[in-house]
């Protein structure tokens, strides 16, 4: 599926030797004060620091001109501030889709996916290294779970894209006018971030904080494969982070096929999950569904679909399957994916086709990783 030569740089770095320095990105502010003071440092570095990294996107400790060279060598010597070390990167023939490989201090990779519109920059970030939850269409789902982020790595994605859009001199470059920022972030890459709640709320928190990244939580969506339980503790966590389900099925047989969790969670106990959601927060979900040809795209399914999802203050975005390698699966034809929005809008269901975004680099959950990992082989 990867065709380098006419659609994407790669850009093959060598793995950076293990960091064994703790991330500064995944201190607490109150810890980072705790630490400073340790160090006889008085109260306001610690607003400094933090501006620093969360406003200036600063990589190294060098950069902070406002703190004395003491402490700046004493903080760089304990802490890094980039934990992921890009190893590939790639972008798109016409240049408005950017795929970085990082490299984690244990030598887990995971990928982190920039896509640009007319009006928004996008940042698809990942919450895990792999994936437990064994989805049969997914890259990601293939190699297991290797271990969860911490939230310093899922916000440390974001930073290294802040400082790629804010600085015109970095390269790889892609169609976007810099300097500009992220516009919008997407839970939808590696990884299932209801399964790692705890770390990426604290990394939400930390990216939608007014005094640390301060990104308005509307212009965030989390996409969960349906983990009944942490929907509804969603709806109590008290920010606008918008919801999104993968849904991929409307009966509990087929959706078990393609998303086994189904079985522990099966549709009803979702949407009454999602139900309670939405009476809690007023707010409408987006319902993922990739189309797959012959598996779940007839006709009678949309129409099973749209009755499922009679009542429910949502919205339907169906995705062209990017196809992987070896797998049985096929996306379904341009044809057969709009007769089956329109049985849903004509069911009264609100229903939109995901634009393609990066298939010729990989972009797809997983896919890089898969391509490198097999090239090193
Ligand atoms: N674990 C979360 C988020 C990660 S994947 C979830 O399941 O929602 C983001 C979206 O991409 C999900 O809807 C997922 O089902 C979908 N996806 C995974 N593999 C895909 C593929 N090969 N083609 C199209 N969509 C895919």
């Amino acid at each position: 599926m990867y065709n380098g030569a006419m659609t994407a740089i790669p850009l093959l770095q060598p793995a950076a030797a293990p960091d064994a320095r703790l991330s500064l990105l995944d201190l607490s502010r109150p810890e980072l004060e705790t630490l400073l003071a340790g160090l006889g440092q008085p109260e306001f570095r610690a607003r400094q620091v933090w501006e620093w990294v969360y406003k200036r996107y600063a990589h190294s400790f060098d950069m902070m001109t406002n703190l004395p060279k003491t402490l700046r060598e004493q903080l760089g010597a304990a802490l890094t501030l980039t934990p992921l070390q890009p190893v590939a990167e790639m972008v798109s023939h016409d240049a408005d889709t950017l795929k970085a490989l990082f490299q984690l201090p244990d030598g887990q990779t995971i990928e982190t996916v920039l896509m640009l519109y007319e009006e928004r920059r996008t940042l698809c970030i990942s919450s895990q290294a792999g994936c437990a939850m064994g989805c049969t269409f997914c890259a990601t789902a293939q190699g297991g779970l290797a271990r969860n982020l911490t939230a310093g790595e899922i916000v440390a994605q974001v930073l290294y894209f802040a400082r790629y859009l804010a600085d015109p001199s970095a390269l790889p470059a892609t169609s976007v006018q810099r300097p500009t920022d992220v516009t919008n972030i997407v839970l939808m890459g590696m990884g299932e971030p209801m399964h790692n709640y705890k770390n990426v709320w604290a990394a939400l928190r930390c990216l939608t904080d007014a005094d640390s990244f301060g990104l308005g939580a509307r212009h965030i969506t989390l996409s969960t494969v349906g983990l009944a339980p942490m929907i509804e503790r969603m709806a109590d966590e008290g920010l606008q982070i918008g919801l999104a389900v993968s849904l991929h099925a409307p009966n509990d047989q087929l959706r078990s096929q393609l998303a086994p969790i189904n079985k522990a969670y099966n549709l009803d106990v979702l949407l009454g999950a999602v139900r309670s959601y939405i009476e809690k927060t007023h707010r409408r979900v987006t319902f993922e569904y990739a189309l797959m040809a012959g598996i779940n795209d007839s006709p009678d399914l949309a129409q099973e679909l749209a009755d499922k999802l009679q009542g429910i203050l949502c919205h339907v975005n169906l995705i062209p399957l990017n196809p992987i390698p070896g797998s049985l699966y096929q996306p379904t034809s341009d044809d057969d994916t709009e007769r089956f929005a329109q049985i849903l809008r004509d069911g009264g269901v609100p229903a939109t086709v995901r634009l393609r975004r990066g298939i010729e680099i990989n972009a797809g959950c997983g896919q890089l990783r898969r391509v490198i990992a097999q090239r090193a082989t």
